[in-house]
């Protein structure tokens, strides 16, 4: 079910360098051509509506000041409130950031929920922080981002080293500056404190599902099927555990300290146990019978069916792409493969599920979220899981068929679909004033 791009696809996305907005920009300009879609509306959804950068001044732990850079981007808000989640990231840039929240509007349109895109991000090491100062640090950034965020506007989540603390503290800040219950600014948070039961395993459940729907397609399914994921954080370490269990081998995977490799497959559940209790939650040191060390690389030249990468974008490049030998890639991570990796891995026929698509189940479950805040009606994760399902498989079958009707490729096809979707809701709504 490869298709080939056009020639000029390829070689616009040859030219391109790695700066992800500008990629985002081509991506937006090649989907968009592809649909007729006029040039004066694809800059509208090229452009974002409005891009804050702050500054974040910080007591530190020993009396200095610190002061660090934080942004907010809201992409689109065409199609509902705007979206996305909060970095906290040495490599923080406001063209990542304008790129990811662009990411986060097409993602919402391709799987159809009611919301539009944004992204923020900190220029920060959290690992280098003690616990008061990234409290200090958040609180400070919600004040300052606080005037243009809110349940509809714009609503924050988790993203790379963010997590339900930091969503906690978020929604209490809000609540305390705006003086009422601010449950729904934010999402991601303990189940305790409004979050949503199922939200920290959906991002990696999607991607199993989505991982499931392919193989369907050809004729497979995931019991005894190979499967390798780089990164074993939130979204790698669960989409391995709900593969494994679905009957799936995971041979291989890796995180930033390195990799394992087990051909019969890893013991997932006693693998992530022991991430738990490791002192920085890394797979380093973990030994078991027939259990090798690879590198962190390596993991993505395994020999398997599936692979899945859930680090960082930028992973797969023209450089190693030709190396991978599995036929399927499902991107659990944003980003992951460069435009020229792409171009190589469709004339090697491997199949790509593009991440808008694959990892849009955190997203999903945090528009769950948002509704159940503002409900203040709460459902059990059942409920969750199986509304879940639904929206994937309907993305998925939406996107395979677009794909066949246009003969392109998954992400090219999930990209037209997400901006036919953008652009009909700005058409319909029309250009202020
Ligand atoms: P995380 O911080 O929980 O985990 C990241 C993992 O990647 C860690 O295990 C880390 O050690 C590993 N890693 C980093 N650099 C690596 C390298 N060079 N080689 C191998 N492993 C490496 O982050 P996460 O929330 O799991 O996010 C991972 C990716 O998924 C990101 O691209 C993120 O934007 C995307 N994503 C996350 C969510 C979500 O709900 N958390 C939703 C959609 C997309």
């Amino acid at each position: 079910m490869v298709h080939k791009q056009e020639g000029t696809v390829a070689q616009a996305l040859q030219a391109i360098e790695v700066n992800p907005y500008e990629m985002f920009k081509t991506q937006v300009r090649l989907a968009g051509t592809k649909l007729g879609l006029p040039p004066d509306l694809l800059e509208v959804i090229q452009t974002p509506e409005r891009v804050l950068e702050v500054s974040i001044p910080v007591r530190m732990d020993d009396g200095s000041i610190r002061v660090f850079t934080g942004y907010r981007v809201q992409h689109s808000s065409a199609r509902g409130p705007c979206k996305g989640g909060i970095r906290y990231h040495p490599a923080v840039t406001l063209d990542e950031v304008k790129a990811l929240a662009g990411w986060m509007t097409l993602k919402c349109a391709v799987v159809d929920i009611p919301l539009g895109g944004g992204k923020g991000g900190i220029v920060c090491d959290p690992f280098e922080l003690s616990e008061g100062e990234l409290e200090r640090l958040t609180r400070r950034y919600t004040a300052m981002i606080l005037p243009l965020i809110g349940p509809w506007r714009d609503i924050p989540a988790p993203d790379v080293n963010t997590n339900s603390r930091i969503m906690n503290w978020f929604m209490d800040t809000a609540t305390a500056l705006r003086g009422e219950p601010m449950y729904a600014i934010v999402t991601g948070k303990d189940v305790a404190v409004g979050g949503a039961r199922g939200r920290r395993e959906a991002t990696g459940r999607g991607v199993m599902i989505i991982t499931r729907e392919v193989l369907a397609r050809l004729g497979r399914d995931l019991r005894g099927t190979t499967v390798a994921v780089q990164g074993f954080g939130n979204v790698g370490s669960v989409a391995a555990l709900l593969l494994h269990q679905a009957g799936a081998k995971v041979v291989g995977v890796a995180d930033v300290s390195g990799g394992l490799y087990n051909p019969n497959g890893l013991n997932i559940p006693e693998l992530i146990d022991y991430v738990a209790q490791s002192p920085k939650h890394l797979i380093d040191g973990y030994s078991a019978p027939g259990v090798s060390s690879i590198s962190r690389e390596e993991v993505l030249f395994l020999d398997v069916d599936v692979l899945i990468p859930a680090a960082l974008e930028g992973q797969i490049t023209e450089r190693n792409a030709a190396r991978i030998r599995a036929p399927i890639i499902v991107e659990g991570a944003n980003g992951p493969t460069t435009p020229e990796a792409d171009v190589i891995l469709e004339e090697r026929g491997c199949l790509v599920v593009p991440d808008i698509l694959a990892n849009a189940g955190g997203v999903i479950v945090s528009y769950f979220e948002w509704v159940q805040n503002l409900q203040s009606f709460y459902w059990d994760e059942e409920e969750t899981n199986s509304r879940l399902t639904q929206l994937m498989q309907r993305a998925f079958r939406d996107v395979w068929q677009l794909a066949q009707e246009k003969k392109v490729n998954l992400r090219l096809a999930a990209q037209m679909l997400a901006l036919h979707r953008v652009a009909e809701a700005i058409r319909l709504r029309g250009i202020f004033p």
